[in-house]
């Protein structure tokens, strides 16, 4: 059976995994991820919000940033929510330019209604950052103010926000059928 990954690292690892748990029905099987051999074979990798500096750091020391560029060029899929969309622009695994707590500190986090894909869903951001460059073909999937909150380019798919802290499940499905 197909697996899709969690990197359990550091931030929100167990509400993505309980929604993709939950979703999952027997047509894959969630994984948390902590090493490079748990990268091993994966469809598709989810790298949760929670802090870029201290994820990158981790990355960095067992080596998980260079599995995880050679398997994203490999064709695994991989979908960045807030501190993990900072990362896939770091580690240059899609052509975005991306700034840090855009919208301010804690005080300004915020819930809001999106349009995803042409779906109504909540929007929760939390010391998010913006995406103030879209690289050519990089496709535009939601929009907050004017500004892309997210976007895909074949098999990277980047949320500025943290659809995992609602119940609703529209963009984990999303990537569930990117991934199968
Ligand atoms: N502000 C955090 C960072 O820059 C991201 C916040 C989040 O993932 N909710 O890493």
């Amino acid at each position: 059976m197909k697996k899709i990954g969690v990197l359990d690292i550091q931030g929100s690892v167990e509400e993505h995994f309980a929604i993709l748990d939950s979703i999952s029905k027997d047509r894959f099987e969630p994984v948390l991820v902590k090493t490079i051999e748990d990268i091993n074979g994966l469809s598709g990798l989810v790298l949760p919000g929670g802090e870029s500096t201290a994820i990158d750091s981790l990355l960095q020391k067992y080596n998980l940033d260079n599995e995880i560029v050679s398997q994203a060029k490999n064709g695994m899929f991989v979908w960045g929510t807030c501190a993990g969309a900072i990362i896939l622009s770091e580690l240059g695994l899609i052509d975005i330019g991306i700034e840090r707590n855009a919208y301010g500190g804690q005080l300004h986090s915020f819930e809001t209604e999106l349009e995803f894909n042409g779906k109504k869903i909540p929007g929760v951001f939390i010391r998010a950052p913006k995406i103030n460059r879209v690289g050519e073909g990089v496709e535009i999937l939601s929009k907050h103010d004017g500004g892309a909150v997210a976007v895909r380019k074949n098999n990277i798919l980047v949320t500025t926000f943290h659809p995992e802290l609602t119940d609703n499940i529209t963009v984990h499905e999303y990537f569930v059928e990117m991934c199968l």
